[in-house]
């Protein structure tokens, strides 16, 4: 069998996350699996025993699905249509998308819109959340839920990561409540639902209103109920690396009929729901802007929306199986899930990773060991909560005249916004498998507990 030890690992810019990606090269199988493993011929025991990174055989073979999955057969009919129709701005494909999706979620609406950012944004926005409000945000997570609340003119504040779920800790969350604050928006991080039950007892409590970034929890479900539709809105991301892959492109979702409208109205320059879009003259009753996903989009998104349903199937029974396998070696500890969980949708299968149990090997050397037996890995996210353009935010324009100099104060503000569980999680401990690699076979995930524990019994070896 051909073994190739390493994977090619490319950060998709502006992904939530690193994927695999093999060659770059559209991969046309729908879930192709790695050659399953053969036994090794007899006398190069030792060399398999040996760590891949110290010059031994690697576990594994590294081919894993490729991300995203194209099938020219299946997937290419509908957007052949659409190119050859000259229909490409927003119309009866960008509709069955929404009714898809909102179908797929159990929403009573759905809006299609650019990306997962302004689906965030555009629902604050519609929320009333803005200049001089604050938002309640985990600090564990990517980016664009934090640029997206700054971009309302609203100021984020963290609550601290509860480490064994990797979520925002509700515990934390009624300490950071103040006479600003309007809004929760929790993320399920990883595409492991955040423990909405409490958020939304919280967000009652205090009057709050909750988006929910699901912007990596696609079909993901508590209690039976998807992700994205526990809070007020529910936002996905269509990004190419995501589950659900269009490239670009992101969803609202919504029980509210009147949200929902202004939504629509927002998304089409301020125009009024069911105007024909870009109607000349049709008037508007908003300040809006311009947020329309195409139609050569949504059909490549009902392409893929095919396939999810058996691909989470897929993701959930290799990270239970893989889960299980390492659960028991000494400083591995995997995700955990909330009791009421039904389903999880695992963008990312993530570990906890303690070096005291490998002889003091820091993390950055046990993924360098893991990537070298083909497991492709990373660290995952840097902490949100202390990084620049938190500074450069507070001294723009808008800022300065929404807020009291006391809440600009950057010292000030990192002081209070300190999340010390969190940046263990991002500094130390924190390892993530990217979701293609959930797409490969059980025997692949037992393998990948094989490798782990390989680097475990080698690890004062591998630290010299
Ligand atoms: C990807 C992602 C977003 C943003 O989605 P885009 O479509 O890339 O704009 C927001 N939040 C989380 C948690 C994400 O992973």
């Amino acid at each position: 069998m051909k073994r190739r030890n390493f994977l090619k690992q490319g950060a998709l810019a502006g992904a939530g996350a690193a994927v695999t990606i093999s060659g770059g090269a559209l991969l046309s199988a729908g879930l192709a699996s790695p050659m399953p493993a053969s036994p090794p011929p007899a006398g190069i025991a030792g060399e398999i025993a040996k760590p891949a990174i110290l010059g031994g055989r690697p576990v594994l073979s590294g081919n894993w699905p490729g991300w995203p999955i194209w099938n020219p057969e299946t997937d290419e009919k509908r957007i052949i249509e659409v190119l050859r129709s000259g229909r490409w701005s927003r119309s009866e494909v960008v509709s069955e998308f929404e009714e898809k999706w909102a179908a797929a979620v159990g929403a009573k609406r759905c809006l299609a819109v650019v990306n997962g950012t302004n689906a965030l944004i555009a629902s604050l926005v519609q929320l009333g959340i803005g200049g001089g409000d604050e938002v309640i945000v985990p600090p564990y997570t990517f980016i664009a839920t934090v640029a997206a609340v700054l971009a309302t003119g609203a100021m984020p504040v963290f609550a601290d990561t509860d480490p064994e779920t990797f979520q925002i800790d509700t515990r934390k969350i009624e300490a950071k409540i103040t006479s600003r604050t309007r809004a929760i928006l929790p993320v399920h991080i990883l595409g492991l639902p955040a423990d909405m039950g409490r958020i939304m007892e919280i967000a009652s409590k205090h009057d709050l209103v909750v988006v929910e970034d699901a912007c990596q929890a696609w079909l993901a479900e508590i209690n039976g109920k998807k992700a994205g539709t526990f809070g007020h809105a529910g936002c996905f991301s269509f990004q190419n690396s995501k589950n659900l892959p269009i490239g670009e492109g992101g969803a609202i979702v919504s029980d509210d009929e009147e949200f929902m409208d202004r939504c629509y109205s927002y998304h089409n320059y301020g125009m009024p729901y069911g105007t024909l879009v870009g109607a000349v003259g049709a008037g508007s009753i908003m300040a809006g802007t311009k947020l329309r996903l195409t139609e050569y989009q949504a059909a490549i998104g009902l392409a893929q929306l095919e396939r999810l349903e058996g691909q989470t199937a897929r993701r959930n029974e290799n990270a239970g199986y893989l889960k299980k396998q390492i659960q028991d070696i000494p400083g591995i500890t995997p995700y955990k899930l909330y009791d009421n969980v039904t389903r999880a949708a695992f963008h990312l299968f993530a570990f906890r990773y303690r070096k005291e149990a490998f002889k003091g090997l820091p993390r950055a050397g046990f993924l360098k060991a893991l990537r070298a037996e083909g497991v492709p890995c990373s660290s995952g996210y840097a902490t949100l909560n202390n990084q620049p353009y938190l500074a450069q935010a507070f001294q723009t324009k808008n800022f300065r005249k929404m807020y009291p100099e006391e809440m600009l104060d950057i010292d000030l503000y990192l002081e209070r916004n300190q999340c010390p569980e969190n940046d263990r999680l991002c500094n130390e401990e924190a390892v993530w498998i990217p979701q293609n690699v959930l797409l490969g076979t059980a025997a692949d995930m037992g393998d990948i507990a094989l490798a782990i524990e390989k680097i475990h019994k080698n690890a004062d070896r591998i630290q010299k």
